[in-house]
């Protein structure tokens, strides 16, 4: 197998299959001619899963999905129209029939918020660990009911992180899967799968995408992990809509025993809910692909900069990177994330809301806007913005201090973002 470089350049594409187009084809179209009744059969049966409707898959859509199980060693992915649809379908078809969740506080927003309250209206419950940092806390929540964990592998805004394989032997005590959402830790930084998760989750609308211009998501499969009949009886019940070309009826676990969830997902979920990821959203994902390595590279670099910065700095209460000097991360980033761990760092702004109103305005190269892993780089009041859903009590556990800043490190010189916030802070409290 070729290294991460390369395979985020070339892999799943082969330009004969495609008129020999260097770039990959953005196939807009809606639907496809059937050709023959052979093939149409062929597609109703799911033998392939493109050139028939693009709700349920698409060539372009297929190149996305085939790079990113190359680039994540998984066995099959799902891409969808948004990172949050990614969730909502592997947390809802887990659960289906009334099972629960093992989840921590500390999670993207729009995560922490559907966790809360969205999902228990479907008969989803997620059990809050006590203490996230403590794996027998984990353990504790684990009922009968319990179809997985769910951690972020950093964590949006506060860059914590887990022991990630202390939690999927738990899970896999357990036969239950481990679902990480690995968006901030980017598959550059991080390999899931390698270390024992069993779905991986990300919104490719931040730095997949990179470019600030796409809305994304997709979720992959291990194909590792078995899922039990007694625990997971929707993958194996036998269902006339997924029948073989002879009409016999078939379940997800007669379709591929190593992707149950994926196939269920999108011969029920997509088919049905339908956030079915755009060809051209696709094309612009594998654009952003292309060059993700130095992207994340160099914003990896440019935070740990901005970190000491910050750490410098009178005005700034605290500083939470796992890089930064008191990090409580410092060892579980050097075991899981050699590399460096991501663009992505908050901090404790010693001033009033106007001086940080000020501040925000002065600045000339951060964005004062909601994403991530973007060119850009970025700067939000997470409490108020990304986190405004929470209420105190939720931001508490969240670990998110009233005065948090958060920043998505960009590209540009890390000279110049550091002069600006140095402005910024001289401008703001002289
Ligand atoms: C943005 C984000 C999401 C949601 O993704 P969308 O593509 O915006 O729907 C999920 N998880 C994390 C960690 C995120 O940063």
């Amino acid at each position: 197998m070729a290294d991460f470089d390369t395979l985020r350049i070339r892999a799943g594409y082969n330009s004969a299959e495609h008129n020999y187009a260097v770039n990959v084809p953005i196939y807009q179209t809606a639907s496809f001619d059937l050709g023959s009744i052979h093939r149409a059969q062929s597609l109703w049966a799911l033998e392939v899963v493109e050139g028939l409707y693009t709700r349920i898959g698409n060539p372009t859509v297929t190149v996305l999905e085939d790079r990113l199980i190359a680039l994540n060693g998984a066995y099959s992915a799902l891409a969808l129209a948004s990172g949050m649809a990614a969730i909502s379908y592997t947390i809802l078809a887990l659960t289906e029939g009334g099972g629960n969740i093992i989840a921590t506080h500390s999670m993207y927003g729009g995560s922490e918020d559907s966790f809360s309250h969205f999902f228990p209206k479907f008969g989803t419950q997620i059990k809050f660990v006590k203490d996230r940092f403590d794996v027998s806390s984990f353990e504790a929540e684990i009922d009968e009911k319990t179809r997985g964990i769910y951690i972020e592998t950093i964590s949006n805004p506060n860059a914590e992180i887990y022991d990630i394989e202390a939690l999927a032997k738990l899970a896999h005590k357990y036969d239950i899967p481990l679902i990480v959402d690995n968006t901030v830790a980017t598959p550059y930084l991080f390999n899931p799968i390698e270390h024992g998760s069993d779905i991986v989750i990300y919104s490719a609308t931040k730095a997949i995408g990179g470019h600030g211009n796409t809305i994304a998501g997709v979720l992959l499969e291990s194909g590792k992990f078995k899922y039990s009949k007694e625990k997971f009886p929707q993958f194996y019940e036998k269902s006339y809509k997924i029948k073989d070309r002879n009409g016999n009826m078939r379940s997800a676990f007669d379709i591929d025993e190593k992707s149950p969830l994926i196939i269920h997902l999108r011969a029920f979920y997509l088919e049905f809910i339908g956030a079915a990821l755009s060809p051209f959203d696709a094309f612009l994902i594998l654009q952003g692909l292309d060059t993700i390595s130095e992207r994340v590279e160099k914003q990896t670099r440019n935070a740990e900069k901005i970190v000491k910065f910050l750490e410098s700095r009178k005005e700034v209460l605290w500083v939470k990177h796992p890089s930064a000097k008191d990090s409580p991360f410092r060892d579980l980033a050097k075991r899981y994330f050699p590399k460096g761990t991501g663009g992505i760092i908050s901090f404790g702004f010693s001033g009033t809301d106007e001086q940080l109103d000020a501040f925000f305005k002065h600045l000339k190269y951060f964005s004062y806007h909601v994403n991530i892993g973007d060119v850009r780089s970025l700067i939000v009041n997470s409490p108020k913005t990304t986190h405004a859903e929470l209420d105190a009590e939720h931001l508490k556990n969240a670990g998110i201090e009233e005065n948090t800043v958060r920043i998505s490190a960009g590209l540009e010189s890390a000279d110049d973002l550091i002069a600006d916030l140095e402005e910024a802070f001289e401008y703001v409290f002289k």
